[in-house]
């Protein structure tokens, strides 16, 4: 049990990478404290977590609005006692629209959600761990926090200045205990990809050269790793997990 005894806030928890990342966390031991606008998808996943043995709270919180940010942090607190560990994974894909014919409301909303809500997380996560004395943050990126992506100008934005901004808060708190770190996940199978046609998925499919897309799951490895004590010499950093899309 790798996060046993660990108190963990995961954004985002109702689907995907982030619902997979709470059944792993509680697996591996931790008490999970989850959060979504996804009030019934969250629900489930609780009890779903329970009905395994393990310990999981749920709150309806949007990443874009700060005081639900700082919320989640005093419920987790409230709940669970401390804050370990934080995976700001909430994000949404937005339109895909060429630069200039993006609607400003849906960059607006891109960024508030994948960028500013990384930031208001953070921003009332970081002075729980400080009081704790140690503390690890996920910050959930993608490959396009490196790359750039035709018609996703908002989203690859976004995870840009996630990995901007990860790289700032390592430098300020690593020595104090918190290592912050950014992951980027290639295309994963979860139903952010929903919204894509055939063509392009079939296309995504290739520009892997593992041959295929990732599994939830597989990300969430990684994230158990870098929540773990195993990982006391990782912060600052941008880790892809990829299938090799990044090495061509
Ligand atoms: P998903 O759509 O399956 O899950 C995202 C979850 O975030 C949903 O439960 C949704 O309700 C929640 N959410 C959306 N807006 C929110 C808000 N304002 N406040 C709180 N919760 C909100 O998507 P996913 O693929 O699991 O994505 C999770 C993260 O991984 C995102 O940050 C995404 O950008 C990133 N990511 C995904 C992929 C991929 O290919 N799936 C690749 C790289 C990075």
């Amino acid at each position: 049990m790798e996060l046993k005894g660990k108190v963990a806030l995961i954004t985002g928890a109702a689907s995907g990478i982030g619902k997979s990342t709470a059944l792993l966390f509680a697996k591996e031991g931790a008490k999970v404290f989850l959060t979504d606008i996804n009030e019934e998808g969250g629900k489930t996943l609780v009890n779903q977590i329970e009905e395994s043995g393990g310990e999981a709270t749920f709150l309806k919180a949007d990443t874009s609005q700060s005081q639900d940010s700082e919320k989640s942090v005093a419920e987790a607190i409230k709940k669970f006692g401390k804050l370990d560990i934080a995976v700001n994974n909430a994000g949404i894909g937005g339109p895909q629209k060429p630069v200039g014919e993006y609607e400003i409301e849906a960059w607006d909303k891109v960024i508030s959600i994948n960028l500013s809500g990384v930031f208001y997380g953070m921003r009332y996560q970081i002075p729980a761990m400080l009081k704790n004395g140690a503390g690890s943050i996920i910050n959930v990126a993608s490959i396009l926090g490196s790359v750039g992506f035709a018609n996703a100008a908002a989203y690859v934005a976004a995870k840009h200045g996630v990995v901007g901004l990860t790289k700032s808060a390592a430098l300020e708190y690593s020595a104090k205990g918190v290592r912050v770190n950014s992951v980027g996940p290639a295309f994963i199978k979860t139903p952010l990809l929903e919204g894509l046609d055939e063509e392009l998925l079939s296309h995504l499919v290739n520009a892997h050269p593992i041959g295929r897309l990732g599994e939830a799951d597989e990300v969430a490895q990684l994230f158990v790793w870098l929540a773990s004590d195993r990982a006391s010499f990782a912060t600052g950093a941008y880790y892809p997990i990829d299938g090799g899309y990044l090495a061509q």
